[in-house]
């Protein structure tokens, strides 16, 4: 492709993208294809001549595009979102069209240093305490596992590093924490089985006086606490871990603190949100992710650390062929996580909050969180509908329940409904176990969802409902 045809594909491309925008209501939001319908499809073999793009792009278009599915449709409620917008899609643009790897300043000054500035105004956005410094990581699972590595480091003096794991590691979650945990307890070296999940109370939420017990417990049988990982916005059901007590907790047993607030972080933009990061100013690493639910494209996970210095000792290489004049006046980010090279992903979260601005971003969390509550009163309205878990943000767990089935049952019909509904192909809806009772999600973060769909979402169920309950009463 040469640079004539790149521009008038580019235009063409763009344009499609709008068109998407316009019309993704338009796709069936889950795809239909069945296991092995896309690669059957596509070629064994490699091309060995350069193809035309105008069949490439009839191939998206025919075998690519079915297999999708639409995340950025407005009847998505499923999983928790991964949203974008159109400001972060010309950011990633860019960035693809400048190539940039940024694996050390000199390698794009520009990527390095507004890295810095855009994550400190998400921590002011947040309202994260001053003196936390900011890195983009992929995802939030690779977050927690650069947290888990220092944490490692810290507890062990900097020896693992040299001399491998030291077994009596603990590590401290609630039996809610996102499955991340355990895959980077398995990565770092712990082993899962040394990863404690404390029992959590009516809310969801992590027992302090059972971590308290945990920790004493261990540390009687020799074991050594190494950290603590706090949820604000479990995966589940989204419930919000006491952070100023279990912050309390790890500063008097000197663990070191990790909060994950992957989906959920984003609310404390809002005023009335920031009751969710009390207690921030025990934290030494805490992540949350943009590409969920602020409007940048996946992947942007924004990462801050109390003290840089211990995370860059734990990850720091230095060869010859990497050295620079200017490494002690900047921020060499290949030190900050476990990749060398790295995108350019600040620059799509530069537009996003300058496109926005904080008020625009501001009024569509706070119209996601209404819609959710709208929705969950609208359940607690329904005479055969029961809320499962507090609404803490913009996830409603909810299930059928007429007070005259067993949980066995129960379990049954409404892994059902779920089914009818996602055959609507107009929402998406998933589903979780909360104490062993089968519950349905709805989380409200995608950019276009509005009233509308909510109100389509609660015909929808209500529909589900009554077939389902026709068929278990014709059986
Ligand atoms: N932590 C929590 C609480 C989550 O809900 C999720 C994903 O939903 C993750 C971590 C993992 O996020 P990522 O896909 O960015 O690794």
């Amino acid at each position: 492709m040469n640079n004539e045809s790149f521009r008038d594909w580019g235009h063409k491309m763009i344009d499609w993208i709008a068109d998407y925008f316009d019309k993704v209501e338009n796709y069936p939001v889950k795809s239909r294809v069945e296991p092995g319908d896309i690669k059957k499809s596509l070629s064994d073999y490699p091309p060995e001549q350069g193809e035309e793009m105008e069949k490439i792009w009839q191939d998206f278009q025919d075998i690519i595009l079915p297999g999708v599915t639409h995340w950025q449709h407005p009847g998505w409620f499923a999983y928790f979102p991964a949203n974008n917008s159109p400001a972060s899609v010309l950011g990633e643009l860019l960035s693809a069209g400048l190539g940039v790897q940024g694996m050390v300043w000199e390698t794009s000054p520009a990527a390095e240093e507004l890295e810095e500035v855009v994550l400190d105004w998400l921590r002011q956005m947040l309202g994260l305490p001053q003196g936390l410094h900011g890195v983009i990581q992929d995802t939030a699972s690779t977050a927690t596992l650069v947290s888990l590595l220092t944490a490692r480091e810290v507890a062990t003096d900097f020896k693992s590093n040299e001399e491998g794991i030291n077994e009596k590691l603990k590590v401290y979650a609630s039996q809610e924490t996102h499955s991340s945990i355990e895959k980077g307890m398995k990565i770092a070296g712990y082993g899962r089985k040394n990863l404690h999940q404390i029992p959590t109370d009516d809310n969801y939420a992590l027992k302090p006086e059972a971590l308290e017990k945990a920790l004493k417990d261990d540390l009687n049988e020799g074991k050594q606490p190494a950290c603590v990982v706090a949820t604000i916005g479990t995966t589940s059901s989204t419930a919000i871990d006491p952070l100023p007590e279990i912050g309390e907790i790890c500063r008097r047993y000197g663990v070191w603190l990790h909060v994950d607030a992957a989906f959920a972080g984003t609310a404390a933009i809002l005023e009335e949100k920031q009751d969710l990061l009390e207690g921030a100013e025990y934290l030494d690493s805490f992540v949350f992710n943009p590409h969920k639910w602020m409007f940048t494209n996946f992947d942007c996970s924004a990462y801050f650390v109390k003290e840089p210095e211990l995370l860059i000792k734990t990850l720091a290489i230095n060869p010859e062929y990497l050295k620079t004049a200017r490494d002690d006046q900047v921020n060499n980010y290949r030190d900050w996580g476990i990749q060398l090279g790295r995108r350019f992903r600040a620059l799509k979260l530069w537009f996003v909050i300058r496109d926005y601005g904080v008020e625009g971003l501001q009024k569509l969390i706070k119209k996601h969180i209404e819609l959710a509550e709208d929705f969950a009163d609208w359940i607690q309205r329904q005479k055969d509908f029961e809320l499962l878990a507090p609404l803490t943000t913009s996830l409603v767990c909810f299930r059928w329940n007429n007070n005259s089935h067993s949980e066995e049952e129960l379990n049954k019909i409404n892994r059902e409904i779920l089914e009818k509904i996602n055959e609507s192909e107009k929402i998406y809806l998933t589903h979780t176990s909360l104490r062993g009772k089968y519950t349905l999600r709805l989380v409200v973060g995608q950019r276009t969802t509005s009233a509308e769909e909510v109100k389509l979402a609660q015909n929808i169920i209500e529909q589900a409902k009554n077939e389902v309950l026709d068929s278990v009463q014709g059986d």
